[in-house]
């Protein structure tokens, strides 16, 4: 899988609304501004797929990339849904952030525990299973000492 580094997401200001957002700067942007989540149905009416990148960027890499809910955390593990790759999701939590991707370890006790693997950020989901004593083993385990 070939990762590219993208720089940390900024603070910048939506060019639709001039509210307060993060992001990252796309070129056919002025510099420091973006798109807002809440201003993306409203910018997106209008165009297709390919005008409204072309304006805005991709999604989850320039705009709307706050999906991932730092709260939702074991240990300092931060949890989140993978794509399983057959429709769903399964649960996971992040043991390194490299930018674009993510290296995370899944959580599920039946389908590949312990599995390493890498997701693009903009496949990640918010964390929608419940914490149990199976899944705080598998971090307990990948925790050092
Ligand atoms: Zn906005």
């Amino acid at each position: 899988m070939t990762t590219t580094i993208l720089p940390t997401p900024r603070r910048m200001l939506c060019s639709c609304c001039g509210a307060e957002t993060i992001g990252r700067q796309w070129h056919n942007r002025d510099t420091g501004w973006g798109l807002c989540v809440d201003c993306i149905d409203r910018c997106h009416r209008g165009e297709t797929e390919e005008s409204f990148s072309r304006l805005y960027g991709e999604r989850g890499v320039h705009f709307d990339i706050q999906n991932i809910d730092k709260t939702n955390a074991y240990k300092g593990f931060t949890l989140i849904d993978i794509p399983s790759g057959m429709g769903g999701v399964l649960p996971a939590a992040i043991s390194k952030d490299n930018g674009e991707s993510l290296t995370v370890i899944c959580l599920h006790e039946e389908y590949y525990p312990n599995w390493v693997l890498t997701v693009e950020r903009s496949q990640v989901r918010p964390f929608s299973y419940k914490l149990n004593d199976a899944m705080k083993k598998t971090i307990d385990s990948r925790i050092p000492g």
